[in-house]
């Protein structure tokens, strides 16, 4: 395992930063109300990579200007290779070794993270959601259909998913308004329409396809296609879902919003935490199956805070408890000739793990509202409640380093009347 890359910037060298130079993840910033510009997270500091590219300093393409845009898209159509050498320079411009000049220039094209607000890092092409958990499958499955129906008979052979909406995918720190849907519970006996009682997270990572592909990829191709990571909060109103969700899966229950982290982790930062998916129940289709490990290890945590009061943290789980990884699901998307592009984004599915508090969502934390959670304050949960914030965390944890993504936030507000 690879140490602590050392930085001039003191604040990338502490132990707990997300930020240190073996990260250099990507967001779009602005800073009182000025334009929106690509930056790069050091540290307790941004980097402003469209001004490195104006001045000359660091440039990914010699001919255009591919970050004088509000996202990283241009970027990303560049290629592989220019991801890489980008990479490598910006490195060498940030660690301990540049010369004082080089320092100069770059600390005036940066900004404290505290003054800047942050943005969408990437325009969303389009955003598919998968069910690859398989905890929280057999958990969802067990409670709406059954323990011995839990898994669906697909499960084990493929990552299903449907298409998401694009246009609900917003940045952390974006309020959330509960849902309206026509909803039906058991004891209903016609349907109603009103606010969602049940409104739930889901704790997922999203993958942003950096290649476009026209036509079938292998799983090879996919993780060489995904440009980087995000955390992924998949808002989802379960009382409208029970009812829509036969047959065709969800609808308005996941359309409601869909948050991400604001910094694109990038795959080359995650490259040391490599890890394999589980032992196979059933052999995978050779089209499926992985040559090498490419799912990670990051861990990860979930927050609830009600309004005015303090954090319970209600889940820590890994990535690492993915049935699938994200090149399988991306290279399963595109077996039918469904054309990828850039800024896809690819939600891999709730991520529980196989203990209680290990549940990536409230409907398995509560189990479905019959055990309610209990707040360190006494209070307790079954849904979100108006007010209350929920915050999730993810950082691959290296020898004296972490490799962190910020915070995913959100705030439930109440249902418009
Ligand atoms: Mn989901």
């Amino acid at each position: 395992m690879t140490g602590l890359k050392p930085s001039w910037i003191d604040s990338a060298n502490a132990p707990d930063t997300d930020f240190p130079l073996n990260n250099l993840p990507y967001g779009v910033f602005s800073v009182d109300d000025g334009d929106l510009r690509c930056g790069v997270a050091i540290g307790d500091r941004i980097v402003d990579a469209t001004g490195l590219e104006a001045a000359g300093i660091l440039r990914a393409d010699p001919e255009a200007d591919v970050l004088d845009a509000p996202w990283w898209n241009d970027f990303m159509e560049l290629g592989p290779k220019v991801w890489a050498d980008y990479r490598a320079r910006l490195t060498a411009l940030l660690s301990d070794g540049a010369d004082e000049q080089t320092q100069e220039a770059v600390i005036t094209h940066s900004v404290p993270m505290a003054q800047a607000t942050l943005h969408m890092p990437f325009r969303v092409s389009e955003y598919t959601d998968f069910y690859a958990g398989r905890h929280h499958a057999t958990n969802v499955g067990t409670m709406f259909r059954g323990a011995e129906n839990a898994l669906p008979p697909n499960w084990l052979h493929i990552p299903i998913g449907y298409n998401g909406r694009a246009s609900s995918v917003v940045v952390s720190g974006t309020d959330v308004t509960r849902p309206h849907g026509q909803l039906k519970g058991p004891n209903d006996t016609v349907p109603r329409f009103g606010p969602s009682a049940r409104f739930d997270i889901e704790l997922e990572m999203g993958a942003i396809v950096g290649t476009a592909s026209d036509g079938p990829i292998s799983v090879a191709e996919a993780y060489d296609n995904i440009f980087g990571y995000v955390l992924l909060n998949d808002w989802s109103a379960r009382d409208i879902q029970a009812w829509e969700y036969q047959p065709l899966g969800p609808f308005q229950a996941k359309a409601t919003a869909t948050t991400i982290s604001p910094w694109i982790v990038t795959a080359a930062a995650l490259e040391p935490f490599r890890t394999s998916t589980p032992e196979r129940e059933k052999d995978l289709l050779p089209y499926l199956q992985e040559p090498g490990p490419m799912l990670y290890d990051i861990a990860l945590d979930v927050g609830l805070t009600p309004a005015g009061g303090d954090e319970t943290v209600i889940a820590r789980t890994n990535y690492n408890e993915m049935y699938y990884s994200a090149a399988q699901q991306l290279a399963h998307h595109t077996t039918c000739g469904c054309p990828m592009r850039v800024g896809d984004l690819l939600g891999s599915g709730t991520i529980s793990g196989p203990e209680k508090d290990m549940r990536g969502s409230l409907l398995e934390l509560s189990w479905g509202g019959k055990e309610p959670l209990t707040l360190d304050s006494g209070e307790t949960r079954s849904f979100i409640e108006d007010g209350d914030t929920l915050a999730l965390r993810g950082a691959a944890q290296g020898d004296g380093f972490r490799i962190g993504f910020g915070p995913c936030l959100g705030t439930v507000t109440p249902a418009r009347s």
